[in-house]
């Protein structure tokens, strides 16, 4: 994509009706300024000023075609002019064509989809299926996680975010997931984190009674709380837990699925079939809202002469399956899914871990596929944190400074916290890669100056 003329007068415009009108999420809306974007193409966007970004969020790590690919946008015009929209109560070609194409390409027996319009309306279903095919009422979910910000998503949510609406009541129960950097178990190998976290989580479900609890919720790999790859053995041995009393194991997958960490879903790389997962973001890169939960037979047989009390009025919405058709045969065509793992494996772990060793500000690097975090930390000798906000909560000078010196570069960056997520899209090229990494390196040269 070139370098787009300026055009000032319609980014005040926009700008100014934003401020006036658009309600943002998670802000304080007297003290965000967000940047007026005029269009995108593939890893770039850009705005009305003519400066250009190398979009290494993917918009909310859901752009995993990268932006306006001409094939999913073709579809989306000719299903408009087909037909735009129908209730979810018939069968529809695009519906039960998008459900046929991921069915397919879920692990194991999760051959059924329930249709919602995003992530957080997944994961409200996935726990509702739970309660009712166990009728227990419990559900556990680990702390450094990210669910959604709807009434149960949130509350299932394990990150300070939920605090504000967490009302308590939903019968959550949170425990600790494994993540060896800051081990919540004191374990110093991987092996000793992976058993203690298991055996911590035996002893949860003992303690709050094996016929009180309906499901385990994870991220099969935490994405928004840090991308903590889990330890091997682990998924594995919440699956034998869960065997053993009886619980519905649930992976979200809303960020993971769909060719962002190297594989169709993060599941395959530790084996697991869980009995429900939860997708969204990348099933359509999000052209159209779309998610849904993959529900297994022995569940979804639960509600075969059982009626399933809930639904929603955009559920499998024919643009959006469409647009998810168009970008499964997109990724089939591209190999979209091999090029994630490739460029996660050649270029961008061994680019990242490069800048590492030469950053002290870098305390660990953790990844796969296009889904990385650069744990940023003052001292990497006590792994203090990079302070992320000051007494007021504003976004404090270290992670500031960062993201100023990404954008400075051109390069759009993922802060969350005291950590930098690096999540191209997984059609991101080797020289689009090679131009994040250098910006990087000049940005964690800012980041270093506030180490001790
Ligand atoms: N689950 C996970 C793992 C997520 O990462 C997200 C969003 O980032 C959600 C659920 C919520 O999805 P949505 O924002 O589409 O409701």
């Amino acid at each position: 994509a070139q370098r787009p003329a300026a055009d000032p007068v319609t980014a005040a415009a926009v700008k100014a009706a934003d401020r006036a009108h658009v309600f943002h999420s998670w802000s304080a809306q007297g003290l965000i300024d967000p940047l007026a974007v005029a269009g995108a193409e593939g890893s770039y966007f850009w705005d009305y000023e003519g400066r250009r970004y190398l979009d290494f969020t993917s918009g909310l790590v859901y752009t995993n075609i990268g932006y306006q690919h001409p094939t999913v946008v073709a579809a989306i015009q000719e299903q408009a002019g087909k037909l735009t929209t129908f209730a979810p109560a018939f069968a529809v070609e695009a519906r039960s064509e998008a459900a046929r194409l991921i069915a397919e390409r879920t692990p194991g027996d999760l051959d059924r989809i329930f249709f919602t319009s995003g992530g957080a309306e997944a994961v409200e279903h996935a726990v509702r299926m739970a309660r009712l095919h166990t009728g227990r009422p419990k559900i556990l979910s680990a702390y450094r996680s990210y669910h959604g910000a709807t009434g149960t998503a949130i509350n299932v949510t394990g990150d300070p975010r939920r605090w504000a609406s967490d009302n308590g009541t939903a019968g959550v129960v949170r425990f600790w997931a494994p993540f060896l950097y800051r081990s919540p178990f004191y374990a110093t190998t991987e092996a000793e984190e992976a058993e203690r976290a298991l055996r911590h989580l035996e002893e949860t479900i003992a303690f709050e009674g094996p016929s009180t609890v309906a499901a385990v919720v994870l991220e099969t790999i935490p994405g928004t709380a840090g991308i903590m790859v889990p330890p091997p053995g682990y998924l594995a041995g919440v699956r034998e837990i869960c065997d053993r009393y009886g619980v519905v194991m649930v992976l979200d997958e809303v960020m993971t699925g769909f060719g962002r960490t190297g594989k169709w879903f993060a599941a395959e790389h530790f084996d697991v079939v869980p009995d429900l997962l939860t997708f969204a973001k990348g099933v359509n890169s999000g052209y159209v809202p779309l998610g849904g939960v993959a529900i297994s037979d022995r569940i979804a047989a639960t509600f075969e002469t059982r009626a399933y009390p809930g639904g929603l009025t955009y559920s499998g919405h024919p643009l959006a399956c469409a647009a998810a058709v168009a970008t499964l045969q997109v990724m089939a065509d591209e190999n979209v899914v091999e090029r994630a793992a490739r460029t996660g494996a050649e270029l961008l772990g061994p680019g990242l871990r490069a800048l590492a060793e030469r950053h002290p500000s870098v305390g660990e690097v953790r990844g796969t596929g296009v889904f990385w975090a650069l744990d940023l930390v003052r001292d990497r000798a006590t792994r203090e944190p990079l302070v992320p906000y000051n007494a007021s909560g504003e976004a404090a000078a270290p992670m500031a400074a960062f993201a100023a010196a990404c954008k400075e570069g051109g390069l759009w960056p993922f802060v969350n916290m005291h950590r930098t997520h690096v999540v191209p899209p997984c059609t991101v090229s080797e020289a689009e890669v090679r131009e994040g990494l250098e910006v990087l390196d000049a940005a964690l040269t800012v980041a270093d100056g506030f180490t001790v």
